[in-house]
């Protein structure tokens, strides 16, 4: 149970995976849940990305009795999309739940993109299975945004297939940033990774790859915990997660690549499923 002070900030990360859930004894420190992190603000709660994470968020967020969800998605590959229509609070009349995305720069709709994910050529059911009160809301990644009068939200685009979303959430003093499937190739995107992370407590950053491997997968369009030190160097950030972690990565390689990237920097850790942490 997090702090009820209404001036705390309280990041839980529920999938820290990327491309694709994953289990096995090999894993199990680390978890296996694609994308989906809770960052509360005071009493209100706002979720980025709706990965295999998203099931349990939901069952444990509903379980507080929590009725008013933000849903901020980065873009919506897969990973970051398929465990929307697992998500408890959609299906209880009581619960308003707004969906924000941003990454399409207006070529396709909130709403039409989570139609597309319940096409039932790919699920069973459709958005009309929803019993919450569901809002729909479009921006351009770029925009500010404010889900509440005390939460303030700078996007930007960053460098990713089909296009991705950053975002830097301020409120009342502490900064997070969560910067998610991005490439290192294009300047624009690392320029608008640093103005996110200025100075942020927290950066929560695509470590998908080591440096060696992204020479050779730059079509994917992400990131490596090297590029995650220098960002956090550069923008004076304190902390860094290392995450959307690789598939095939296991425990003692990612204990292996914390070390590696704590010796460069000491703010950095890499974010597991179930961790919890206190801005
Ligand atoms: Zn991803
Ligand atoms: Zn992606």
């Amino acid at each position: 149970m997090p702090p009820q002070d209404e001036a705390s900030v309280f990041v839980k990360f529920w999938g820290v995976r990327g491309s694709i859930a994953t289990d096995g004894e090999e894993i199990m420190a680390t978890g296996g849940n694609t994308a989906c992190v809770e960052i509360r603000c005071g009493s209100h709660l706002l979720l980025f990305d709706a990965g295999t994470g998203l099931r349990k968020a939901g069952r444990s967020l509903a379980g507080e009795g929590i009725k008013t969800f933000n849903l901020f998605l980065s873009h919506s590959h897969y990973d970051h999309i398929i465990g929307l229509p697992f998500f408890a609070p959609l299906f209880d009349p009581d619960t308003q739940c707004a969906i924000w995305s941003g990454h399409t720069m207006g070529a396709m709709k909130t709403q039409a993109l989570v139609d597309a994910l319940l096409n039932p050529l790919f699920f069973p059911a459709g958005a009309g299975m929803f019993r919450a009160q569901v809002r729909y809301c479009d921006f351009l990644a770029g925009d500010v945004i404010s889900p509440a009068p005390t939460i303030r939200i700078a996007t930007a685009r960053l460098d990713h297939p089909g296009g991705v979303t950053g975002y830097r959430i301020e409120f009342d003093g502490r900064t997070v940033a969560y910067l998610t499937d991005t490439g290192v190739r294009s300047h624009e995107a690392r320029q608008a990774c640093l103005r996110l992370a200025d100075q942020a407590d927290l950066v929560i950053y695509d470590c998908m790859y080591t440096e060696a491997e992204a020479s050779e997968r730059v079509e994917f369009g992400h990131s490596t915990w090297e590029e995650g030190v220098a960002l956090c160097e550069g923008a004076r950030a304190k902390r860094l997660a290392l995450f959307h972690h690789a598939p095939e990565r296991d425990d003692g390689d990612l204990a292996g690549l914390e070390q590696l990237a704590r010796t460069r920097f000491i703010g950095a850790f890499a974010a597991r499923d179930g961790m919890t942490l206190s801005l």
